[in-house]
């Protein structure tokens, strides 16, 4: 008997309905819809036409610093104040109340159909290894619902904030899933870069950073770490975050860096809800915009995705933590609003994350693990331009969210228009 089968689905791809078997956590079969008449299944879900996904993978994201905004003191008007504002009220975070913040998030992303997720957890003289601890213990707790990733963070800087670096090295020996660097924020950029990479390797682990988080086109931490990574042969295990100066490097000059990130397999994670709110801001006259340059990175074949980055703090003061909110910020922003691009964008949520990640076996084909979502809308572009409820969501062939939404409109008495998503699919 079968775990799971979902009648009558569309999928990305498939010219025709389909149905799903699941057995084992894994996808079985994908057969056209109605090909088996008799498949016994502990439970059968009847899709009705909707469209089923895999599940997104956010690959950026703060969640011991999430929703801070009822305690802020003070409205920052620069990354270097947001930094500051945010080391203060560290000061104040115990494990109880960043556990608490870090889950609101995470049961969002439950609901947004989100099955994995790197998180980057902040190690500095203040929290030291607390905020590691409490993402360890959800990492165990959210186990069937969710797979996470956890980066050693050292958002103060680690040669600027004595003890970082031994606090480094104790998260790998906990288990940590990668090295995090932000060179910008440390006393030498060169020292910064030569002790995390020399830590990633130690451990065997990927290295994901924060950099050339600036307007800045001087800013070129980025060619740096291409060249590392090639030198020492981690071509794919390096993830970049941000690079937002590269938005301001002239165009002559673009496509040979472009061409070296590419090279180095340097996966590039655009975070456009903080890049665009601190991008900018020091120009009076013909702002400039703040955001990586992702047409030009992915014409040059860099695998160039999208993450939430921060939820409600001085960094970005907005955010659900809603893969598809990222996906339409930066569809109007980096100008892809075609019908192509909407999939590519899909794309970069799901298969494009899913490779910075490092996931093996990920996706909707048989043998990979049953990890999806059912959207009530008839295509991907639909996806992006409705950002509709995901209406159920598995892990591993396992129910964990299920949203129902109604929208009815009273022309009069008699006249009900039902406008829900999925009544129009059906
Ligand atoms: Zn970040």
């Amino acid at each position: 008997m079968l775990q799971l089968l979902i009648r009558n689905c569309v999928m990305q791809g498939k010219v025709m309905p389909v149905d799903v078997g699941v057995q084992g956590g894994r996808v079985e079969w994908i057969l056209p819809s109605g090909q088996v008449a008799d498949a016994p299944a502990e439970r059968t879900v009847h899709a009705n036409g909707q469209l089923l996904l895999p599940g997104f993978v956010e690959p950026h994201i703060h969640l011991e610093k999430a929703h801070l905004l009822e305690r802020m003191q003070a409205e920052p008007a620069s990354l270097q104040e947001a930094i500051r504002i945010t080391g203060e009220m560290k000061r104040q975070f115990t494990k109880e109340d960043m556990r608490e913040r870090s889950m609101r998030v995470l049961k969002r992303d439950v609901v947004n159909g989100v099955t994995h997720l790197r998180c980057h957890a902040e190690i500095d003289p203040v929290l030291k290894l607390t905020a590691v601890e409490v993402i360890l213990e959800l990492k165990e707790q959210m186990a069937d619902v969710l797979d996470i990733q956890i980066v050693a963070f050292p958002q103060e800087g680690i040669f600027q904030q004595p003890g970082t670096a031994a606090w480094m090295e104790e998260a790998l020996r906990m288990g940590v899933d990668a090295v995090g660097g932000i060179p910008y924020n440390d006393r030498d950029a060169e020292e910064h870069l030569a002790y995390v990479f020399g830590l990633a390797e130690k451990y065997g682990k990927p290295l994901d950073f924060h950099v050339d988080f600036s307007d800045n086109p001087d800013d070129r931490n980025i060619v740096r770490i291409a060249d590392m990574t090639i030198e020492r042969g981690l071509q794919g295990r390096v993830c970049a975050g941000h690079v937002t100066s590269l938005g301001s490097v002239m165009s002559s000059e673009l496509p040979a860096i472009a061409d070296r990130i590419s090279e180095a397999g340097i996966h590039i994670i655009a975070l456009p809800a903080t890049d665009l709110y601190l991008g900018g801001r020091g120009d009076m006259e013909r702002p400039r915009r703040g955001l990586a340059p992702v047409k030009t990175l992915l014409e040059r074949g860099v695998n160039v995705i999208f993450g939430t980055n921060n939820i409600r703090n001085a960094f970005t003061p907005f955010g659900t933590g809603d893969p598809l909110d990222m996906a339409w910020l930066l569809a109007q922003t980096a100008y892809m609003g075609t019908g192509q691009e909407a999939e590519q964008l899909i794309r970069m949520a799901t298969y494009g994350a899913a490779s910075a990640l490092g996931l093996s076996d990920y996706g909707l084909t048989p043998g990979c693990p049953a990890d999806m979502a059912l959207y009530p809308v008839r295509n991907v572009r639909e996806v992006l331009l409705d950002r509709p409820e995901r209406t159920q969501v598995w892990k591993r062939g396992k129910l964990t969210a299920e949203t129902s939404k109604r929208e009815q409109i009273y022309w009069d008495r008699e006249h009900i228009d039902c406008v829900t998503h999925t009544k129009e699919v059906r």
